[in-house]
Order: C-alpha cells, then structure tokens, then sequence
C-alpha cells in the first residue's frame, strides 16, 4: 500500500505524516490491519530493536480527588469501590517499587490522586525518591502529581526524579467534554514546566471516551509539537460508578490502529500501552507489541492487570525482549537530549464474546499492593 510505505519512509526520517495520512490509518479495514502493524513495526524496530520497557506503577495517593476528569474512578464524586487511602510513607512506597524491580521493570511511576501537589507534598515526594533510589542502583523515577507550580519541577528534579508524566488525555476540542475543574492549557502548561526543568516529560492520551478519529490525531498531534520522551496510550477503563462506565467503544483491531497512528506521528519515542491493555487489547496483546515499545509491569492505579510472570511470558513468546538496566531506552540523539525538534521532527461458556461486547468481567478493582497488606503483583 502507497499510504505504508509513505508512513514507514517518514519513520524511518522522524518525518511528520499528514493528518490525512494519521487519519488514513485509523480507517483502514481489518482486512489491511496486518499490514499496517507489519509497516508501524519496521519504524518501531528501527529505532528501539526488539526491545520492551517495563515500567511500574506505585499509587502513593489513591482516590478522594477533588477533580472530575470524567475518565477517572478516583474523581470527585466516583461510585467505583477502589482502595482509598492517603500518602504512603517513603518506606512503604520504596517496598512497593522493589517489587517491581523484582518483577524486570526499570521505571518506577510514583502517582498520586489530586489537582497537584502541596510544596508539602513535593517533600513528602522527595523523600520517597531518595529511599527509591537510595535502594535500587540505576532505578529510573517518573513521578506524576497533578499540575505544577512554579519551582516544583525544578525541586523534583533536584530530589532525584527523572521524568514527569501529565497526560493530554484528548483533544483541545473536546477537553471540556471531560473535566471542567482544570483545562487543556493547565496540562500544556505543567508538560513544558517539567520539560524546562531538566525532566524527562511525558504525556500521552486516553482512547475509547468517545472521541472521533480527528480528535486522536489531534491530541498525538500535540503531542509531537510537546516533544515528549515518551508517550503513554491508555485504552479506557469504563469503570462502574463514573460517568463513562457504559463508554464500551473499543475493540482489539481499533486499539492496533491507533498504536500504529501513535508510532507513525511519534516514531522516535517511547510508546508505552498503559492502562486498559488487558481489557481492550486481550489476545491481541503480543501483536501490539510490534507497535509500542514498553508496557506497564502489573497492576495499575485501581484496577488489577494480569500477572506480572503472564506480562513476562508474553514478551518472550513473541520474540522480545525485556530491557534491561544497561540499555539506553531512546534513540541516540533523544537519549543525548541533543534532537527535541517538536513539530519538525460476558458471554455463557459455548459462545466467545465478540470484539465490541462491554467486557466488565475483565475489569478487577486493585486488592492488592500498595496500601494493603497483600503482595503486589510483579
Ligand atoms: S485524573 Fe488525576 S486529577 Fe483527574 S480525577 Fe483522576 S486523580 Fe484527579
């Protein structure tokens, strides 16, 4: 296909694709799908190998926000039955991330619920950082706390961070649509804050809330202009007890589909499938791995994944790798910090569920890990 071919030479090149062609892609056919994960996987592979990053998520603040993204089952109002639970102490978060460790990841993501945090909060942070870090050689840290004030970036760098993770989540257009406490601009403005301190930024989008296919090339489009390191693609979690908990949109071929857009408009960054990849992607998981490049480790922010050895096991049997703590995640001139071009560069036991069926049986609530007493999931 012309349309291919044009999209792997501009890969290869870290040449932005038109929003015809991004378009282009999302439309293909099933019938075509194969050969479009074929073509995004020769970009991927040309800039990160047959190598998989495991990152790990440690909740330190988990629901009671007082914000309401309308995605999100720790929002002002949820229903959904998540663990709450206030700041883990350094120690215990510190546990948590060595399981993770443990497990083959390389990054750990410290998350907290809220609008952003307290100069109180970054020092509670801080510290968490340091006894990470103090304990686990070589260990990448990415925190994500909500939206910055001036000078916070700057003390988490200082403290040890490595990166800083504020999604886009969608479009400018349609962010309205979603949460009405902050707004686009807010999350522009904390990705440019961490990037301007020296932090690794990385920011990414949310698929299956009912957005339009104009909308996903929008928000990958702002992206690229970001220039984020990596690029973290939630499929969402239509959790009971928020308001789009009936928003069941996605299917295994449309998740590939917009993997391959992602990497065709952002070939040269780490793209992550984050949450909602056992839900939406299922049995297809291995294939994706043809698209992006590193995938969280475990369980998520409120919801369980499958089994880190089942994660691992994967890898393998599709002809990965995992990571490991030697090798450099970014291509040379992204891992140098020399080439930031922006926009330059339920069904009964007889009968299988089909592709577009809400799959509520595959969504478990986090039992367990941080802020419990049971095990983690590494
Ligand atoms: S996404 Fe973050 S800010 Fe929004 S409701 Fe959830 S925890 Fe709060």
């Amino acid at each position: 296909m012309d349309l291919l071919n044009t999209l792997v030479d501009k890969g290869l090149r870290r040449e932005l694709p038109t929003r015809e062609e991004a378009l282009a892609v999302l439309a293909t056919p099933d019938d075509d799908l194969l050969d479009v994960v074929a073509a995004a996987g020769k970009v991927r592979r040309h800039w990160f190998g047959r190598r998989v990053k495991l990152n790990y998520l440690v909740n330190l603040k988990s629901g009671l926000c007082p914000e309401d993204c309308s995605y999100c089952s720790q929002r002002l109002g949820s229903k959904a039955e998540i663990l709450k639970y206030t700041w883990l102490k350094p120690d215990e978060a510190s546990k948590a991330a060595a399981a993770g460790l443990a497990g083959g990841a390389k990054r750990v993501c410290l998350v907290a619920s809220g609008r952003g945090p307290t100069d109180r909060d970054v020092d509670r942070v801080s510290e968490t950082i340091k006894a990470i870090k103090d304990q686990n050689e070589g260990v990448e840290v990415c925190a994500c706390l909500g939206l910055l004030s001036d000078g916070q970036a700057e003390r988490l760098r200082e403290a040890g961070a490595d990166a800083y993770n504020h999604n886009l989540n969608t479009s400018e257009a349609t962010y309205g649509d979603i949460t009405t406490t902050h707004t686009y601009a807010d999350r522009v403005d904390t990705v440019a804050k961490a990037h301007a301190a020296g932090l690794s930024p990385c920011s990414g989008l949310i698929a299956g809330m009912g957005e339009s296919d104009e909308d996903l090339v929008d928000v990958v489009f702002s992206l690229r202009e970001l220039d984020p390191d990596s690029v973290p693609v939630n499929f969402l979690i239509p959790f009971e007890g928020t308001p789009l908990a009936k928003e069941w949109n996605l299917t295994p071929q449309r998740c590939l589909r917009i993997l391959a857009m992602v990497r065709f408009v952002c070939p040269d960054v780490e793209v992550r499938i984050a949450g909602g990849r056992e839900v939406h992607l299922r049995t297809m998981q291995p294939l994706a791995l043809h698209l992006a490049n590193s995938i969280f480790l475990g369980d998520y922010l409120t919801s369980e994944g499958q089994a880190g050895r089942a994660d691992l096991e994967m890898i393998a049997d599709a002809g990965f790798e995992v990571e490991g703590p030697d090798q450099v995640t970014l291509p040379e001139h992204r891992a140098a910090g020399g080439c930031h071009e922006g926009g330059v560069c339920g069904a009964g036991a007889d009968s299988a569920p089909s592709a577009n069926e809400p799959r509520t049986d595959l969504v478990a609530v986090r039992r367990r890990g941080a802020g419990t007493d049971l095990a983690p999931n590494a």
